[in-house]
């Protein structure tokens, strides 16, 4: 408990000293066994990236140091709650643990809450706002089967 308190004041300063720097006020930091691997902060302004936030930043920082992009076995600690994208980005990296410390209600008087984009994934796709189609397209050349290898061995290729 102690620690994670430490962790997300830490996560806090960054926020503080990014809007110092002109950026948005979000920190984060990656924790492994205790130890801070790699902390981020919001750089969408200075960087044009409209997926650089802080935890966006701070994972990639962590997979980097690790040489791996699995960071199960990690804990995040985020200034703000962290969005969609980023709670989506932290799962798939396997982050075990997330916390945070200012909520999406303690955000929402200056602007700074995804409640919004979280209500909208969660409406079917013909609900949403952003226009999201199926088009069940198959090229002709990639259609059946691929071959890979150099044995001429011809398998499935999947992508998942
Ligand atoms: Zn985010």
């Amino acid at each position: 408990m102690e620690n994670e308190t430490r962790f997300l004041c830490e996560a806090i300063e960054l926020a503080y000293a990014n809007v110092e720097q002109g950026g948005r006020p979000f920190g984060a930091v990656v924790v492994r066994d205790g130890e801070v691997i790699a902390t981020g902060v919001n750089e969408m302004i200075k960087t044009n990236d409209p997926t650089a936030h802080a935890e966006m930043t701070a994972i990639r920082a962590a997979s980097q140091k690790l040489g791996s992009p699995n960071l199960e076995g990690c804990a995040v600690y985020a200034s703000g709650h962290p969005c969609p994208m980023c709670m989506a980005a932290m799962r798939l990296a396997g982050i075990s643990e997330v916390a945070y410390a200012y909520s999406n209600d303690d955000g929402a008087p200056f602007g700074l809450t995804s409640a919004a984009i979280y209500a909208e994934l969660a409406k079917p796709f013909a609900e949403q706002s952003m226009k999201i189609r199926y088009v069940p397209v198959r090229p002709e050349s990639r259609s059946v089967f691929m071959r890979s290898g150099s044995g001429g061995r011809t398998d499935r290729r999947r992508f998942d």
